[in-house]
């Protein structure tokens, strides 16, 4: 695939992987990664509290609602949204560099916030995970055990409203077995890195 453009370097791709909550997007985006040396993982601004495993700057920035409020105000976030009763947003400046420099940038968000990359982000490569079927999201949501039964139940709902949505964007991967799946968004980055583009 071409890794100059005509200018110099060729920017990269924003791709984004959005679909339902626990339907896999973790699991799918860690093998993606390990599988493509040129693409990088957005780490997101939240304000939903931290869990026992995670890390300050490795999973997440965490953040109090007050500063989540500012990043937005200043434009600091290329997209954002309410989940489950938290703020979460991607910042710009980090993204957008970058892209200038020829990476790949992955984006693991919520379906809202990928509406909005739809809207500012043209180009951007909108890969929808999606659930063999709506038991195996419940299945899967209770399994890990990461919230409690009124999150889940909202999760659940959320999760019916974003499944009729995955029409707005361009690909679709059934999230049947992880290797797959993984397999299967490296293939669409790997493409979309040989797309010809117009001058
Ligand atoms: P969790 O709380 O389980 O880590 O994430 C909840 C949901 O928020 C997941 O669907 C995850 O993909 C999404 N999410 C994580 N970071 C962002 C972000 O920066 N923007 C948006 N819109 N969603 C995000």
């Amino acid at each position: 695939c071409p890794d100059q453009g005509r200018d110099g370097i060729r920017p990269g791709n924003l791709i984004v992987l959005t679909g339902p909550s626990g339907v896999g997007k973790g699991v799918v985006r860690e093998l993606a990664l390990a599988r493509c040396p040129r693409m990088v993982l957005s780490v997101s601004v939240t304000t939903r509290p931290r869990r026992a495993h995670e890390i300050e700057g490795v999973d997440y920035f965490f953040r109090t609602e007050e500063q989540f409020a500012k990043l937005r105000a200043a434009g600091e976030l290329l997209e954002w949204a309410e989940f489950a009763g938290a703020y979460y947003g991607t910042p710009r400046a980090w993204v957008e560099d970058r892209l200038a420099a020829g990476l790949d940038v992955l984006l693991e968000i919520e379906v809202q916030g990928a509406k909005q990359v739809l809207a500012s982000h043209p180009d951007a490569v909108l890969v929808f995970l999606s659930p063999p079927s709506f038991e195996a999201l419940r299945e899967r949501l209770y399994r890990r055990g990461t919230d409690s039964p009124d999150k889940i139940a909202l999760r659940l709902r959320k999760a019916e409203e974003e499944l009729r949505e995955r029409h707005l964007f361009r690909y679709e991967i059934v999230n049947d077995d992880v290797e797959v799946a993984a397999m299967n968004l490296v293939h669409i980055v790997h493409a979309e890195r040989c797309r010809i583009r117009p001058e």
